[in-house]
């Protein structure tokens, strides 16, 4: 049974749901073992233990955050020899992409990013050239990395388990080891909505709010979604620049994406062509976004939206 490690950062007092699918993943491939970096919370250890992690390994070293992705890449490698994985998975997103490649290094092992599936083979599933095409791919390397993007797995507890192992792995003190270091940190407004990335619906707004992105919001509170944004938005200072979804921004794939005034660009297509069900709001009949909606309205989107919002909060 190929052994399959699972990398996560940070928990905080509860796994994200793209946590519970990496592990849910992770069971379908093989024999998963979790390493985690910083507090384990007891509903942390309780879910690693639900989803069928045979072992829990831990740095020794508690400084690991204080220096960027180094010294977390280094733990992991040293988890990855320890449990002889062959497999390793990790987040898509930007730090996992750059552990997964700085540990590619370390390991020797090929790296597969933006993968939505992986085979029980190890073969990996994932779109190029900005959706152009769906590819399968598998390392050569005796190790494989992938980074996963999140919604594609339903994230489903082990049907039997029992108390993981629990293990440290020695690893340096990070501050003994020239590094970049992190010397302060921007707390986030905290805005209520669901993480863009982990999100199971996504409202986006395009160049068509024109500067008001009020009934894109009202919609995602109504709907419980997170809010995305084309680049034409972000780049009008109408809406965040964390917002923006797409080539040079974020990969979603959400269960359900609304885009409202948004012509469907194919730098545009590259983040969010994997959502399962594509809704699409644009005043102009013609518009490439209707080729992959698998819903379009063509209509006004300050129209359109607020009689959505008011259906969704009548029910
Ligand atoms: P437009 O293309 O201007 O489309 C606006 C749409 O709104 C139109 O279809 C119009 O019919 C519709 N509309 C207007 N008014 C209304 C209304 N009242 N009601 C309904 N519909 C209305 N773009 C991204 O999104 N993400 C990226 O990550 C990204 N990366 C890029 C990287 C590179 C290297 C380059 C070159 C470009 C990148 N772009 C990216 C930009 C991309 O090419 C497009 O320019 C951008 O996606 C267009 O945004 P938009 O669809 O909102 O605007």
């Amino acid at each position: 049974m190929a052994k399959v490690l699972v990398f996560i950062d940070n928990p905080g007092s509860a796994l994200k749901k793209s946590s519970l699918e990496l592990l849910t993943l992770a069971r379908s491939l093989g024999d998963s073992a979790v390493a985690v970096n910083g507090d384990v919370s007891d509903a942390v250890a309780a879910s690693f233990a639900e989803y069928g992690a045979s072992a829990v390994l831990r740095p020794s070293a508690q400084d690991l955050d204080e220096y960027l992705v180094a010294p977390k890449v280094t733990f992991l490698a040293a988890a990855a020899e320890s449990t002889g994985a062959a497999i390793v998975l990790l987040d898509n997103s930007p730090e996992g992409k750059e552990i997964a490649a700085r540990l590619g290094i370390r390991l020797g092992a090929g790296v597969i990013t933006d993968v939505v599936s992986v085979d029980s083979d190890g073969s990996a599933h994932k779109a190029v050239l900005a959706g152009s095409y769906n590819t399968t791919c598998k390392a050569k390397t005796p190790v494989s990395i992938l980074t996963i993007k999140a919604n594609n797995v339903v994230p489903e507890p082990a049907a039997a388990h029992s108390t993981p192992e629990q293990g440290t792995v020695d690893v340096p003190a990070a501050g003994a080891v020239p590094a970049a270091r992190v010397t302060a940190r921007e707390q986030k407004v905290a805005s209520g909505r669901p993480d863009l990335t982990d999100a199971r619906i996504v409202v986006a707004g395009g160049r068509g709010m024109d500067g008001n992105f009020g009934p894109v919001e009202e919609l995602a509170d109504a709907l419980g979604a997170a809010v995305g944004a084309s680049r034409a938005a972000t780049d009008a200072g109408w809406i965040s620049h964390d917002a923006q979804v797409g080539q040079t921004g974020k990969t979603v794939s959400p269960q359900l994406y609304i885009s409202a005034g948004i012509s469907g660009a194919i730098q545009q297509k590259a983040g969010m062509q994997t959502s399962k069900v594509i809704v699409a709001v644009n005043k102009d009949a013609e518009s490439p976004v209707f080729e992959i909606a698998d819903f379009g309205i063509v209509g006004d989107v300050f129209d359109v939206l607020p009689q959505a919002t008011a259906e969704i909060k009548k029910r």
